[in-house]
């Protein structure tokens, strides 16, 4: 009986596991895919997010820009220099595994390979079906 299942193991899903592990929470993460799961992504990330977490995501940054070119149909080109901050790009595989690590070492536990096909409300709480087996959630 977890007190917060979350389906999803994206930077949403992570997240939210990674503050609710933290805050005390026992969190289960059911993620259909197997992990690390690949997403296609062109992988920008704003440096903002990191004022939500108290780690640090250097290890899953892959390179920092500062200039920008902007394309209408590969034409009307802008340049830009980025003054106030720069844009991490990432691999969202090594981002959200990241995130998923961070989530685990707070507690949360992790369950791949987990479609979830049904969410319930039972007399004995929340039942959460999955290809891969049923897990409860308490009300
Ligand atoms: C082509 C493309 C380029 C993009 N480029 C950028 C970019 O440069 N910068 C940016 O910030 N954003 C970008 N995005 C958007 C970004 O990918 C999403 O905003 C982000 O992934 C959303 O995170 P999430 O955790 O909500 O969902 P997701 O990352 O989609 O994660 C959802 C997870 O839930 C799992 N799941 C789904 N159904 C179930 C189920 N029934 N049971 C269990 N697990 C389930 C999936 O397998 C998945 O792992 C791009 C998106 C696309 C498609």
């Amino acid at each position: 009986m977890f007190e917060c299942i979350i389906v999803g193991g994206g930077p949403a899903g992570s997240s939210a596991a990674y503050h609710l592990a933290k805050s005390g929470r026992t969190v289960l993460l059911l993620e259909a895919a197997a992990l690390p799961r690949y997403k296609p992504c062109s992988g920008a990330v704003s440096p903002s997010v990191a004022q939500w977490f108290d780690f640090d995501f250097t290890p899953a940054i892959d390179s920092q820009l500062r200039r920008v070119r902007y394309t209408w149909k590969l034409g009307d080109e802008i340049d830009a220099q980025l003054e106030t901050e720069s844009i991490w790009t990432v691999q969202r595989d090594v981002f959200d595994q990241f995130l998923i690590e961070q989530a685990e070492a707070k507690g949360a536990q992790i369950k791949d390979r987990m479609a979830v096909t049904g969410i319930e409300l039972t007399p004995d709480g929340w039942q959460i079906s999955a290809v891969g087996g049923t897990f409860w959630g308490s009300t």
